[in-house]
């Protein structure tokens, strides 16, 4: 069962999407570097005037997306997302283990 909150299911926040009339390829680049840097640019320039950044960027980390510009990061961003995630995670559930508190104060 998805989470109460899991956007998998629910895609109608596409239909607010500030990318929806673009071209696929302008949210896919081609690599990291070169002329694939101005195309990055260009479409984070987009999300940042989407009104539905946060639940674009919620949907891809729920679902792995690993290609692509999502809720105006990239692929290394989101896999540093990713990580920070799962240590935060094994943070907290060290913390219920040993009744320290999760975050270090
Ligand atoms: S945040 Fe960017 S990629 Fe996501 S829907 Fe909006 S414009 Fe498209």
């Amino acid at each position: 069962m998805a989470h109460p909150h899991s956007l998998r299911d629910d895609e109608r926040w596409r239909e607010s999407a500030a990318c929806r009339n673009f071209a696929a390829e302008r949210f896919f680049p081609q690599g990291a570097s070169g002329l694939a840097v101005e195309v990055i640019q260009a479409a984070k320039a987009v999300c940042r005037s989407c009104p539905v950044s946060g639940p674009c960027l919620q949907f891809a980390m729920e679902t792995d997306q690993e290609a692509g510009i999502w809720g105006g990061t990239e692929e290394d961003e989101r896999r540093r997302l990713r990580r920070a995630g799962r240590a935060a995670g094994r943070a907290a559930r060290a913390g219920r283990a040993t009744g320290a508190p999760a975050v270090p104060r």
